[in-house]
């Protein structure tokens, strides 16, 4: 047993902060007591200033951490040019360079306080798109990396079967499908055997998207995640040209596509659902479906702002992402859910501090299928991130009510230590194994060579 004392911690919901709280972590990384007023003992590790529970980044692809600032060129204007560079990326990667250049990204989320990341895996097969003699090698590499930069993971292995209604697959797309949704399925089937049970790494499945799945084949993934009570996950109506081809091909919204496949409940997000109707969000929300945010992506790619405080007043839960790495501040996705509907709207304050905390914790863990996570209680993991007191950004707030400066102006770079299982991962603002940006810079050279 291990003991964590914290001056101040918010403990995950409410908007209450407690002070002086003694945290036990049991051996199998849950935490075993909390009290609250209490000195600290002379054997426990000591966090002045506020903590809180570990991050959860509910949307992500790791390899994107590549193409960071590759992308703000000019002439590189659309959505669609971007994801061509994204493509050159993805057909650079192989087994090794995936897991190295994972790792290193999956260790500056651990930076970040992030303490489980949602990876929606879509890079499966070899460059021609043949599946490597095992087919789940590049998901294994991923699982890999998570696990050597101390960072929980579900890998959301997402079925791609198709370039659009009637678009052939190309190129890096290739590498993404699957023969058939029945090789998706053998293929997480045997994921799914080999990793239950393992506490840090959980599976989940995804429709890529409707423009990648056809409608029969979504059918059949909302039913293998239903079967297994795992979480599912869709990009869902990111680009207003999505929701046109869906309605031509199908006569449906994106949205409506999915409900009508099955896919809406508890167990889905959508990511993004920035441009619905509000048919679609009371769909969303009346699934009790999460709806996965990534603000700093979808201002990278224009995507435009979704209905965030519409979707939360019809039912929907919010979660954040930082999918494209764009940057990885899970802070700056949460207080963008506010600030960007602000901009949008000409109104402030629909959503409270804490409940972007929220987003950005227990909403986001629970989306990813850890629904006991984002909490400082008794049998929640002992996964915590505590802000360095010394930052100049959190000098002089108020102390009886910082939930509002640490949501508005605390930053990834903010992060001292961080905990995950009681085990320290991040010690005064460094990895405890890894040198981060020297393996950012030696991974993303190397993929840069392959791409050559
Ligand atoms: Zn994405």
């Amino acid at each position: 047993v291990s003991r964590i004392w914290c001056e101040r911690a918010w403990r995950g919901r409410g908007p209450k902060v407690d002070s002086r709280v003694l945290i036990e972590a049991a051996d199998d990384g849950t935490i075993a007591s909390v009290e609250t007023g209490v000195e600290a003992p002379a054997d426990a590790a000591v966090l002045p200033g506020y903590s809180l529970p570990g991050l959860a980044n509910t949307h992500s692809h790791a390899f994107q951490r590549a193409i960071r600032g590759r992308t703000e060129a000019a002439e590189l204007g659309s959505f669609w040019t971007w994801r061509e560079k994204m493509y050159e990326a993805a057909m650079g990667l192989d087994p090794d360079l995936y897991r190295e250049l994972a790792r290193a990204t999956f260790a500056e989320m651990a930076l970040a306080g992030i303490t489980a990341v949602g990876e929606f895996h879509y890079v499966h097969h070899d460059r021609d798109g043949t599946p490597y003699a095992d087919p789940n090698e590049m998901g294994r590499a991923v699982i890999d990396a998570a696990r050597e930069a101390g960072v929980r993971i579900t890998l959301i292995d997402a079925c791609y079967l198709r370039g659009g209604a009637t678009i052939a697959l190309e190129g890096a797309q290739r590498r993404f499908a699957d023969a058939s949704v029945e090789s998706w399925t053998r293929r997480v089937e045997e994921l799914v055997a080999e990793f239950t049970g393992e506490g840090e790494v959980r599976i989940g499945g995804a429709i890529h998207s409707v423009r990648a799945v056809d409608a029969e084949s979504a059918r059949a993934v909302a039913s293998w995640a239903a079967g297994h009570g795992a979480p599912l996950h869709a990009h869902v109506s990111e680009q207003p040209r999505e929701n046109e081809e869906c309605l031509a091909e199908t006569g449906w919204t994106p949205s409506a596509q999915l409900a009508e496949a099955g896919a809406l409940g508890g167990l889905f997000t959508a990511v993004h659902a920035t441009h619905l109707t509000d048919a679609d969000r009371d769909l969303l929300g009346s699934a009790g479906a999460t709806v996965c945010l990534c603000p700093t992506t979808e201002r990278d790619l224009a995507d435009g702002i979704g209905g965030a405080a519409s979707l939360r007043d019809a039912g929907a839960h919010l979660a954040v992402g930082s999918d494209s790495q764009a940057v990885i501040d899970l802070f700056e996705e949460a207080r963008a859910i506010e600030l960007d509907e602000r901009l949008g709207s000409g109104e402030r304050g629909r959503h409270a501090p804490a409940a972007l905390l929220v987003a950005a914790g227990a909403a986001g863990h629970a989306a990813i299928g850890r629904p006991e996570g984002g909490a400082i209680e008794v049998g929640a993991p002992a996964d915590l991130v505590h802000l360095d007191p010394a930052s100049v950004r959190l000098a002089g707030i108020d102390d009886t009510d910082p939930l509002g400066a640490i949501a508005f102006a605390a930053t990834a770079s903010d992060v001292a230590d961080v905990f995950v299982g009681g085990r320290q991962v991040v010690r005064d603002g460094a990895h405890t194994s890894i040198e981060v940006a020297t393996e950012l810079r030696s991974s993303i050279a190397a993929l840069g060579e392959a791409g050559r």
